[in-house]
């Protein structure tokens, strides 16, 4: 049969002489092999013990952010889904009620706010189309799962940790990031 590439090699079967019929020479060199390794510096890392510092520009599960007095600062503008090439992210608006000013920043809030991770390319684009501060691409991983529905992040799954309820949390979620203010 006519070969596609010339890559293959003809094996030979010739047969092995005594040195080879005794395996130890081969057992040997695959030692040396072997031991030659310890004294090198090892490429891989002991995780989730050690981990690896992250990138300036990684990009990973999205945070729904507060502001200083914990307010939801999503105003449910849509700006983040219409700018998602993935259409990964849907949500309701819903109108802030007397009384709920400690809750959310705006007069308009996200009620139901879900992101599909399944979809989600982690382009970041989301948290650049948000004019208020309210979205970003955290340090953090989405952990793997063996059921789709469970990839559907809900608002709760999101929202960051309350700054004054649980300050340690929400400044792991903050992570290195820079402050920035909302641009409207
Ligand atoms: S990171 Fe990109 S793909 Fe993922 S939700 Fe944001 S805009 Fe959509
Ligand atoms: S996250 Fe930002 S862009 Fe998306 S709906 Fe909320 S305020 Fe608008």
């Amino acid at each position: 049969m006519q070969a596609l590439t010339d890559k293959s090699k003809q094996v030979s079967r010739k047969p092995m002489n005594f040195m080879e019929r005794m395996y130890l020479p081969a057992i040997f060199k695959g030692m040396v092999i072997t031991f030659s390794h310890i004294f090198k510096k090892k490429p891989t890392i002991n995780y989730p013990e050690k981990k690896r510092p992250f990138s300036p520009v990684f990009r990973g599960l999205q945070i729904l952010n507060r502001d200083e007095e914990g307010r939801e600062n999503c105003t449910a503008c849509g700006l983040c889904a219409v700018a998602c090439p993935a259409e990964a992210i849907t949500m309701e608006a819903a109108e802030r009620q007397p009384g709920e000013e400690n809750l959310y920043r705006e007069e308009k809030y996200a009620a139901k706010y879900e992101i599909n991770m399944l979809r989600c390319i982690f382009c970041g684009l989301c948290e650049e189309a948000c004019p208020k501060d309210a979205i970003y691409l955290s340090e953090t991983f989405t952990p793997a799962d063996y059921q789709r529905k469970q990839f559907i992040y809900s608002k709760n799954d999101l929202l960051i940790p309350h700054p004054k309820e649980n300050p340690t949390a929400y400044q792991q979620a903050l992570g290195n990031r820079p402050k920035r203010e909302s641009v409207i």
